[in-house]
């Protein structure tokens, strides 16, 4: 029997406000433990919260970037549980009203766009950090985690495989990324999610019982996770067993998943309405103001790239994965006004720009480059009064801190022989030395060619248009 395998997902973000959502400690990651904290975040008895707006308008924004409906009125809720790194032994959540709700995103995935509904998005607090220590033989509790803001993004079950699963959370990613509400960071676990799984004969239209993964640390993990427990339960199943509903807990190094909880014991967190703080409500001209802060998003970029600008759709897609080099190109494809073409810039910006920052890990942002001197750099290779070699030089010099461009091609000797007759000049030596590789050429061996002009640029350090040298070589050649 063939199977199908159903993937929804639960996505909690760490939103990058200054401070943390309840109190006004440091939102911030890896500092000294138990120094970003206060009576508020570390549950002491007697202390109210207040609630950070920017959590809310941070939020009301991914609303608006997944074509959530935002609702203006709604609450905080308690979710109750008792866990060493949460010290007020309940976590304030939204339960039955969260700020939005009804959205989807689009995902790609081999050319092909598919539409995944997001079921809500609410806001919550963070619980702190257990850490083990080997000097120690308990464990340790870091709560300057505690209160950070974080958002969950609850998708409808609509994945039908670990690659759409994979493609659905690059997607959130690069959308929280060009909203710039989180870092993003994988490694310091600011993006974290449950995966739930569930597998059907094909053809069903009813789903199977679902499996919820928890300790998923990474998107590739998040894959090998769903494709590990899709085949567990095809093969339960196929043994004529039954799948139950339960909490797993995925073990990324051994490559299997060990069962958390089952239904029988599963959580009752006893939700209640949070006395502490008041009903939330944002006018609807905030709700507004704040979908026009919203940019133009990774989606609909790429779609313009293509259509607008001619790149192809992968070249499209590399530029838009990257915040660095989107704001590269916006600005370049602005500033060259069509002198140069989108296909030339883009192949700078995905050639060396990329190449530099991948190496270093420098954002380009970081460095002297900027726009105006890269469409300066193409521009002159455009106009052909510097060489690509030259240009790639000038480029280096700029990273280097050097940004005088016309200084650099004088010191450099770097402009340009396009000259006709100082180019002759250059073939006529280089032809009279290279008797030889003219009478191969006139034989049949037609590389000789590629000698030549190589021969020519050689004698001109570089200098001289390649372009012109292969033109007059053959010229002389075909004589
Ligand atoms: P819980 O709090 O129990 O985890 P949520 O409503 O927060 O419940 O999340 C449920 C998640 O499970 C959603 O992402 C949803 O898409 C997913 N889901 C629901 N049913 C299935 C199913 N049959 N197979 C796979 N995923 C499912
Ligand atoms: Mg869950
Ligand atoms: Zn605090």
């Amino acid at each position: 029997m063939e199977f199908e395998t159903i993937v929804g997902l639960e996505v909690h973000a760490e939103l990058n406000t200054k401070t943390k959502i309840y109190c006004n400690c440091k939102n911030a990651f890896g500092l000294e433990v138990n120094t970003q904290i206060c009576p508020i975040c570390t549950g002491m008895p007697g202390t109210l919260p207040t609630l950070n707006e920017k959590v809310v308008e941070y939020a009301v924004k991914m609303g608006h970037a997944t074509n959530c409906t935002i609702n203006n009125v709604c609450k905080q809720d308690r979710k109750n549980y008792f866990y060493p790194d949460l010290p007020k032994a309940y976590q304030i959540s939204q339960a039955d009203i969260p700020l939005c709700e009804h959205g989807y995103v689009d995902i790609m995935l081999d050319g092909n766009e598919k539409r995944i509904g997001i079921t809500r998005i609410h806001i919550e607090e963070d619980a702190g950090k257990m850490l083990h220590n080997d000097a120690f033989q308990g464990t340790l509790v870091d709560f300057n985690r505690c209160g950070v803001p974080l958002i969950e993004i609850v998708s409808e079950p609509d994945m039908r495989s670990s690659a759409e699963a994979k493609a659905y959370l690059d997607t959130l990613k690069s959308i929280l990324q060009y909203i710039d509400i989180s870092d993003c960071k994988m490694e310091q676990g600011s993006i974290r999610c449950d995966v739930n799984v569930s597998v059907r004969p094909k053809g069903s239209t009813e789903f199977g019982k679902r499996v919820e993964m928890k300790n998923v640390n990474s998107f590739s993990g998040a894959m090998r996770a769903i494709d590990y427990e899709a085949n567990r339960q095809i093969e339960a199943l196929s043994r004529g067993e039954e799948i139950y509903q339960e909490t797993r807990r995925w073990d990324d190094q051994k490559g299997v998943n060990v069962v958390l909880r089952t239904k029988e014991d599963a959580q009752d967190y006893r939700y209640f309405p949070e006395p502490d703080l008041s009903t939330i409500y944002i006018p609807v001209e905030k709700v507004e103001e704040l979908k026009k802060e919203i940019p133009e998003l990774p989606n609909a970029k790429i779609k313009r790239y293509v259509k607008e600008l001619g790149l192809s759709q992968t070249d499209a897609e590399l530029i838009a994965e990257n915040l660095p080099r989107v704001k590269l190109f916006d600005e370049c494809i602005e500033i060259s006004k069509n002198r140069v073409s989108p296909k030339v810039i883009s192949n700078w910006v995905l050639g060396d720009v990329s190449k530099y920052m991948n190496e270093t890990g420098r954002d380009i942002a970081e460095t002297p480059l900027n726009a105006s001197l890269l469409c300066r750099i193409v521009e002159l290779i455009e106009k052909n009064e510097i060489s690509n070699t030259s240009g790639k030089v000038i480029f280096e010099e700029i990273i280097a801190g050097n940004t005088d461009i016309d200084k650099i091609i004088e010191e450099k000797g770097l402009k340009q022989i396009s000259d006709d007759s100082a180019i002759e000049k250059i073939v006529n030596d280089v032809l009279a030395v290279n008797q030889k590789s003219v009478e191969d050429y006139r034989g049949g061996k037609t590389n000789a060619l590629g000698f030549l002009v190589g021969q020519c640029m050689k004698a001109s350090k570089g200098q001289a248009n390649p372009a012109k040298c292969k033109e007059l070589v053959l010229k002389y050649l075909e004589q």
